[in-house]
């Protein structure tokens, strides 16, 4: 059998997010690699019909690319460390992700609680496609009290999002946490936005699991797409059914503390198929290398923009969890080690505004080394209904801008051309 890199070398684990970021998960020794090596593969050799059919049982080792990869498996070990978990599946999106952490816990009869200022593609999983499996979801304000009053009997998930886009609400853990365990459920994260442990750890906060997009920042390059779902090493999941009745076949006891993320690994990779791809793995290990670098740069400039954006004499509402007057901040100083890249503000006419940019790039993506602006109210919150957009913060003027690693002087530039009167082209 080829070699299986380790689920996390706990060794890793000592080691600052810096330099877990760029050390863990690489052998050291005579001829190995710098960086991950890419395994090419769709399937991995046996010696005998024992190993084979022990595998086909356990899933723990490699025997079909679908289900497992050394390349794919790295990139998880090296996810596991710089979150603080027990051990990552890697998927093909951060949709992919969504999907997975939710069916690892919920089935048809179940409940979601979920704090509504969310991704747009993870609204429209808990609205439109998790009902037609028979899970309902209630979508509720970003606060404690919202979330425990909305949980039910059958409520087996929580879910917020470490730092929302656009408004930056940032999701109290520990309540949460409090809230779902108290009701035999448990709490995920979506840890976009938080750059894979960078600016939070959710599950040192009490966090059960951590879903989040690799798309974004770890990526950091828009050149890839990605999604992971961590878990942490607390969770109790002897009051949800599907880990316990079956009596002998109950997931629990057939996978014991690993039951969770057995699961995760056999509904997202092996039986739906949403496998991340060996050459995307190795792009995103890559990318976190710099995470740390780049992020702590982004989340500077983005506060600086925060501010001057704040004193333009044309610019409406700026929110970013960073100024004082956001109705986060004294949460986001609680949980986060920066206030984050994502921003948004008010033009008198988005339109002329994006239209006259030379320097910010007009696109969808979050967490890129470029600047990059969208429109909220007509692109990424197109198809949510007025009145939820509004309670989101996006108005028809906002526009959402995820910072780059560009200098603030130039970004500084750009908007103030956008800004202008000048004539668009
Ligand atoms: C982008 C995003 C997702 C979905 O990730 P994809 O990689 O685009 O599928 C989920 N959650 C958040 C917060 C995101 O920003």
């Amino acid at each position: 059998m080829s070699d299986l890199p380790p689920a996390a070398d706990p060794h890793d684990a000592e080691w600052s997010y810096e330099t877990a970021a760029v050390q863990s998960g690489i052998p050291r020794g005579l001829g190995q690699t710098i960086g991950f090596p890419i395994h090419a593969a769709a399937a991995f050799q046996f010696d005998t019909l024992e190993q084979a059919q022990t595998e086909f049982q356990t899933n723990a080792g490699l025997s079909y690319a679908r289900i497992q990869n050394p390349t794919v498996r790295a990139l998880e070990s090296r996810i596991t460390t710089l979150e603080g978990g027990e051990s990552t599946v890697a998927l093909a999106s951060g949709q992919a992700a969504t999907l997975t952490a939710i069916l690892s816990v919920c089935r048809a009869g179940d409940h979601v609680v979920s704090a509504s200022s969310l991704f747009g593609g993870t609204t429209g999983m808990l609205s439109n496609i998790l009902p037609l499996m028979g899970i309902s979801a209630t979508l509720v304000d970003n606060t404690p009290g919202a979330i425990r009053a909305a949980m039910q009997e059958n409520t087996r998930l929580v879910w917020a999002e470490m730092i929302s886009n656009p408004a930056g609400d940032v999701a109290d853990i520990t309540a949460f946490a409090d809230i779902a365990h108290q009701g035999g459920a448990l709490l995920a994260i979506d840890n976009t936005c938080g750059g894979v442990g960078y600016l939070c750890r959710p599950l040192d906060h009490g966090a059960d699991i951590v879903a989040q997009s690799l798309t974004k920042w770890a990526g950091g390059h828009g050149s890839v797409m990605g999604g992971s779902v961590t878990v942490g090493t607390r969770h109790d999941l002897t009051r949800n059914p599907i880990y316990t009745e079956g009596g002998e076949n109950s997931v629990l006891t057939v996978r014991g503390d690993g039951a969770l993320a057995w699961r995760q690994r056999w509904f997202g990779a092996s039986q739906l198929g949403m496998t991340l791809a060996p050459h995307s793995a190795f792009l995103i290990a890559q990318g976190l290398e710099t995470l740390a670098l780049r992020m702590s740069r982004e989340c500077e400039t983005a506060l600086a923009l925060a501010q001057w954006l704040q004193a333009h004499p044309s610019v409406g509402q700026v929110s970013y969890p960073g100024l004082e007057d956001h109705p986060f901040h004294t949460q986001a100083q609680k949980y986060l080690s920066g206030f984050g890249a994502v921003l948004s503000f008010e033009v008198p006419d988005p339109a002329a505004f994006l239209s006259r940019l030379r320097v910010l790039r007009v696109a969808p993506n979050l967490g890129d080394v470029r600047t990059l602006v969208v429109h909220p109210w007509t692109t990424t919150h197109g198809r949510v209904p007025e009145a939820a957009r509004r309670a989101a913060g996006v108005t028809p003027q906002t526009i959402r801008m995820s910072v780059g690693v560009e200098a603030l002087v130039d970004l500084q530039a750009d908007i103030a051309v956008g800004l202008s009167n000048r004539p668009t082209v």
